[in-house]
């Protein structure tokens, strides 16, 4: 795989018209050819960096560098490399063939239009002899979306940023929105950057996850996310889970302790809670799922303990030796120093 650095962050930050902060980013680099996820909470910044990523929106402060070039006055030569999809697409009102080969045209670029356009159609799980003459307001939500997506599609942008692309649409919908843009990725080599609630998927289809919170970088990689209310008690910070149990973390007098993370890699599934120190937090609960982590090539384990969801990370044998299944009743191990504050 290529590993060309397409997008470099540098001390970037953002903030809409005399609001307060909703990105400050120390650094970032995303490579050419990456599937890169982004994952936060709503309000956390996410689709605001993918509108400064597709340049639809210019960063306030700090720099940001495409394909290793300041992008500004470059926007217009860029933005035909870097194409957006949102959660509710619009579609232009004519027939489905002509929302798709309207880029096309804009761009003079009508060489076998109708085989481009099929081409499209078909990736998106959309018959070209049933769809191409279809009016716009003639289709569901889920095809709405995929046509929108088709339209990208045969621009075969070099970037395809997709903000919570399957939020809105059924599941089958869904499923062949994802699929096209992992075939863009596998076919054209496209960096795929994708804010998603989805994941499960993103475990599976990923190069690397951006984790954002309150506008910063708070992990890469799958991370467990645990906003409060933590409370103070003899001497540590705990959070109380809607079973009783409780997690505790360590006081430290500058964080705010409101939110923290674990990493996955920290939290052990233990079988035998016997032989653990005795400062350990100790979490029961049931696994609920198990993904093969495409970045890392380990399993990721959730476990679903009170109103949380927690996930481990161990390898494939590992979780052969261990005999963990979905329906598990496992207990989780990890240290109140490996509750990290943000
Ligand atoms: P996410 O996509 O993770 O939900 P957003 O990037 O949409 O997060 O929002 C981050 C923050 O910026 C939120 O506090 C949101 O209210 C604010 N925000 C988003 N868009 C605008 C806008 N156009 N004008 C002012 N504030 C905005
Ligand atoms: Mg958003």
């Amino acid at each position: 795989m290529d590993h060309r650095t397409i997008y470099e962050i540098k001390n970037m930050t953002h903030s809409y018209e005399k609001g307060p902060r909703t990105l400050d980013i120390d650094y970032l680099k995303i490579c050419e050819g990456s599937v890169t996820g982004i994952v936060g909470p709503n309000g956390s910044g996410k689709s605001t960096l993918l509108r400064i990523l597709a340049f639809l929106e210019p960063h306030t402060g700090g720099s940001l560098f495409f394909d290793g070039l300041d992008p500004s006055g470059n926007e217009v030569d860029i933005r035909k490399k870097v194409t957006y999809l949102l959660q509710n697409s619009y579609l232009l009102k004519r027939s489905v063939f002509e929302n798709i080969a309207y880029g096309l045209r804009l761009r003079n670029d009508t060489n076998d239009l109708q085989e481009r356009v099929y081409d499209s159609l078909k990736r998106v799980g959309l018959s070209p002899s049933k769809f191409a003459q279809r009016l716009w307001y003639r289709l569901s939500g889920g095809e709405v979306q995929r046509v929108a997506l088709a339209a990208r599609l045969a621009l075969h942008p070099k970037v395809l940023v997709l903000d919570e692309p399957t939020a809105n649409v059924d599941e089958s919908s869904a499923l062949l929105v994802k699929e096209a843009a992992v075939s863009a990725w596998k076919e054209w080599g496209t960096t795929v950057i994708v804010a998603t609630h989805d994941l499960q998927w993103l475990a599976e289809v990923s190069t690397d996850i951006i984790s954002l919170f309150r506008g910063k970088i708070v992990g890469h990689g799958t991370e467990n996310l645990v906003q409060g209310p933590w409370v103070r008690e003899n001497g540590n910070v705990v959070r109380a889970l809607s079973d009783g149990q409780k997690i505790r973390a360590l006081i430290k007098e500058e964080a705010e302790l409101l939110a923290a993370t674990i990493n996955p890699s920290d939290v052990k599934v233990i079988i035998d809670p016997e032989n653990l120190t005795a400062n350990a937090n100790k979490i029961k609960g049931t696994v609920t799922g198990m993904t093969l982590e495409r970045a890392t090539g380990s399993s990721l384990i959730s476990v679903q303990t009170g109103d949380i969801i927690l996930k481990s990370r161990m390898t494939v044998e590992k979780t052969r030796d261990l005999q963990i299944s979905p329906a598990s009743e496992v207990t989780l191990a990890f240290s109140p120093e490996d509750v990290r504050w943000i």
